[in-house]
């Protein structure tokens, strides 16, 4: 004997119907069989509203009963042939009237008793059955239908009736005894009370339904037919990655379902897992697809956790008070005062101190629960000794679960991790005595973000989204786009990282989707996108709460810089070519620093010195292994060394310095180079990297552009140097004259920094320095007379946006 359920999806319409009437005529070639049916997909809950309805006094009621009656009659004139409609035809409408009657009494007494309720939720499944079953008829596949109600046997707790099992027992026994047909159609989720009065076993009760005639019958498999493929890692609705759960033993099961899973309904697994009943989940719309087989032992391969689940609407009960501190019965108390009300407790922790008490139960009894404690530890209360019990809400519950996580070390520790990197605080914690489940309490809005880095984790370790918010698309953030575009495929097979760009800004416009910008077209793609708003841009990535979300800044714009703080609050990472932040007032690049740490969030800038070149990096490389600093010198200006590379003392200093900019080797502004503030500000960040504090108004600088040129625009600027051509020409003799070459040097030593123009002759590092290339040479404790040499190119769209793109690499894997 075998049990088959359908749930509401698969009886949802005829042409669904028919899928699940193939399933039914197949499995009854094998085995006398039990059909279970669920009311068609939604229509428990639009009864329910209706009932609500007419309780109120809304006479719009009797509109929607209309639509229901449609949607049965539309079913049958679609699954049954015109010639075998007409019993069916007048069943539904004979019931429907039925069930007008009840509405209108309740409308009349504006009165919507449990009891009352149960009645009207079972014309569902009462409906739903007699359909199937007439389908099946008309398709020439036998069979009986029988009212569940008739069999099961329940207390009178309406709405969530308990089973009484051994008067349940005699009565399908007796029934199935010798049954009249090998397939027999039942309703699911009804019962009745002692007194035939009609229950209900709890919302998706027709699982559990399914588990009572397969424990009575003692039946060879229960099957479980929805629209999902299986028991999955996680809900699919949450997680696109989740996938089907091959095998899984009841007890995982169980808790998976009890923690959110709504594919099985909780008790369902109770009545069956003591006799070994085999339990398949299967998919109506893919029959073909294996499934979940749910039994006594799991397989011992694959992850140690089995799946990931989430309990919204949590509702977090403190009790806290040095009144509680070694004094027992505390506890007792509290959960009296609770059980009292009939709540229900679905996670506990109390910390060794015992200074409080947590609970978790459902937010809607919640207040309930408050009433309840404050009144049982009144006279505490009153007294001092204990707190009115505190009540958070908007919270929500995220568990991982599986048998095998008792012999893995470290999964807690794992949990914590990811859910800190992606901001997730969690409230409070609790670990089964089984260590079958850990659970979480975290804030609703966060449970998506949560499920997924979990599921990431746990199930797809090898396989890591990324997700990127770009500003400026200027030259280099137009070659970072590029370089991203083409290691696309690289990244995701070689560091199995999947790299969105999810949000992508300039000065103009900003577009955010969700589902990865195609960065072939991003530019089109931008200007449908919105005017941009830097404060909107942020409020939309802390909105959407996507995990490993990473800030991209390639502006040299103030306004983002400042919006750091922002982000990196919200455990963003930040990585920024920008070196405004960096270079701002001490106290700004340290609180960016210190709030990087404290949120477990990135913040690198290694374009900002050296472009490409790993400066910052090798700096901080030496710290960490315990070298000291002693002295840096360094050629940190690409645009500098370009302009005194070329510059002969024939072809105009203007001209040059033009070049570097057409080339894309200075700042937008290129007095920001040519008057030394750029290499000030490189020099100052390698020396805060360094661990000093230094200012800018702390660096000396030895300008060598006359005052003339730093007035007006940067057309001013470039009429200025022409005039200022003598200067040039004459600093670039003096040197020459000399056999010696123009560097402007940045050095660092003993918290001390220094940049301006120098003459250096052949035997130095500085001399064959060419293009563009910046050189750092680092002498520190381990490199005390040969310094570690830092030296290629240091400007240039195409290597800085390389730099960004290895510093998003390295936030990606922090
Ligand atoms: P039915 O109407 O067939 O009883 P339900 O809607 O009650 O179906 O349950 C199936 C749904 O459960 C799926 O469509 C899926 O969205 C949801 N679900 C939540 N968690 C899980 C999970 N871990 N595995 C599979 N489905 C899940
Ligand atoms: N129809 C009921 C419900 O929607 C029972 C079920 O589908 O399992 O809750
Ligand atoms: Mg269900």
């Amino acid at each position: 004997m075998q049990v088959l359920k359908f749930g509401g999806s698969s009886v949802a319409n005829a042409a669904n119907i028919s899928k699940c009437i193939a399933i039914i005529s197949k499995a009854a070639e094998q085995d006398t069989t039990i059909v279970v049916i669920s009311a068609l997909g939604g229509i428990t809950d639009s009864l329910l509203h209706c009932a609500t309805a007419a309780s109120a006094g809304d006479e719009r009621f009797s509109e929607s009963l209309k639509n229901i009656e449609q949607r049965h009659l539309d079913t049958v004139r679609e699954l049954i042939p015109v010639t075998g409609q007409s019993s069916i035809l007048s069943m539904v409408k004979k019931t429907c009237n039925e069930l007008e009657d009840i509405f209108k009494g309740i409308f009349l007494l504006r009165e919507l008793s449990a009891r009352t309720t149960d009645c009207v939720l079972s014309f569902g499944e009462l409906l739903s059955s007699r359909i199937v079953s007439a389908g099946l008829a008309a398709r020439e596949v036998p069979n009986i239908w029988k009212d569940s109600r008739d069999l099961i046997v329940s207390d009178s707790r309406f709405g969530h009736a308990l089973v009484d099992f051994p008067a349940t027992q005699k009565k399908i026994g007796a029934y199935f005894q010798n049954p009249i047909s090998p397939l027999c159609i039942v309703p699911g989720f009804i019962a009745s009370d002692a007194l035939g009065i009609t229950t209900t076993l709890g919302r998706g009760g027709s699982d559990y339904t399914a588990a009572i005639y397969g424990n009575a019958l003692n039946v060879k498999r229960i099957e479980i037919w929805t629209d999902v493929s299986g028991m999955m890692t996680a809900d699919p609705r949450l997680v696109s990655n989740a996938r089907a759960i091959p095998d899984i033993s009841y007890q995982e099961a169980m808790e998976l379902s009890h923690f959110g899973a709504k594919v099985l309904y909780p008790p369902t697994l109770q009545p069956v897992m003591n006799k070994g009943i085999p339990v398949w989940i299967k998919n109506t719309f893919m029959p073909d697809d294996p499934g979940t087989l749910i039994e006594k032992v799991s397989s011992k391969t694959g992850s140690s956790i089995r799946g990931i689940s989430s309990i919204h609407r949590i509702a977090l009960l403190s009790l806290e008070g040095s009144g509680m501190i070694g004094i027992p019965g505390f506890s007792k108390r509290l959960f009296e005062a609770l059980s009292r009300q009939q709540i229900n407790v679905i996670l506990i922790t109390q910390a060794s101190s015992e200074h409080s008490i947590c609970v978790g139960v459902d937010s809607s009894q919640a207040a309930l629960a408050k009433v309840s404690i404050d009144d049982m530890f009144g006279p505490e209360i009153h007294a001092g000794t204990v707190m009115p019990l505190i009540v958070e809400e908007e919270l929500a519950i995220v568990a991982l679960v599986g048998d095998n996580m008792k012999s893995h070390p470290g999964i807690s520790g794992k949990l914590f991790g990811v859910l800190g990197r992606n901001g997730i605080n969690v409230r409070a914690i609790a670990q089964g005595s089984s260590e079958r489940n850990i659970s979480a309490v975290i804030s609703t809005k966060d449970v998506k973000k949560a499920v997924n880095v979990l599921h990431e984790e746990f199930f797809e370790a090898t396989y890591k989204q990324l997700n990127l918010f770009i500003t400026g698309t200027g030259n280099v953030g137009r070659r970072l786009l590029q370089q991203l575009e083409q290691q696309r495929h690289f990244l995701l097979d070689q560091l199995r990282l999947q790299v969105r760009v999810t949000g992508l800004a300039n000065s103009r416009r900003m577009l955010i989707q969700e589902e990865g910008i195609d960065l072939s077209r991003w530019s089109d793609e931008l200007e449908k996108g919105d005017p941009m708003q830097l404060r909107d841009f942020i409020k939309i990535i802390h909105s959407k709460n996507l995990r490993n979300s990473v800030f991209v800044d390639v502006t040299a714009n103030s306004e983002v810089a400042m919006g750091y703080e922002q982000l990196l609050l919200k455990s963003i990472s930040v990585v920024a070519c920008n070196k405004i932040a960096s270079s701002s007032p001490y106290s700004y690049y340290r609180r960016l620093k210190d709030l990087s740490k404290e949120f477990n969030a990135a913040y690198y800038f290694e374009t900002n010195v050296g472009a490409g070149l790993p400066v910052i990096g090798t700096l901080n490389d030496l710290l960490r292994s315990g070298d000291k600093i002693r002295k840096i010198e360094a050629v940190l200006s690409g645009t500098l060394n370009f302009v005194f590379n070329h510059y002969d003392g024939k072809t105009k200093f203007a001209q040059i310095v033009k070049q570097a900019q057409e080339e894309g080797y200075t700042e937008p502004d290129p007095r920001l180079d040519l008057s030394g503030t750029d290499v000030m500000r490189k020099i100052m960040i390698l020396a805060r990297e360094a661990g000093h504090a230094v200012e800018m108004e702390d660096i000396s600088n030895q300008v060598f552009l006359p005052a003339s040129c730093m007035e007006g625009s940067v057309e001013d600027f470039y009429l200025a140097m022409e005039k200022e051509e003598a200067h040039f020409k004459q600093l670039f003799e003096a040197a020459s004259a000399a056999g010696k070459k123009l560097k402007f040097v940045a050095g660092y030593e003993n918290g001390k920094a220094a940049v301006g123009l120098q003459h250096v002759g052949p035997a130095h590092d500085f001399f064959h320095l060419y293009g563009k290339d910046n050189i750092v040479l680092f002498y520190t404790d381990r490199y005390p007379e040969q310094p570690l040499v830092i030296k290629g190119a240091g400007a240039g769209a195409e290597v800085t946006a390389s730099g960004v793109f290895a510093d998003i690499i390295r936030a990606a894997n922090a």
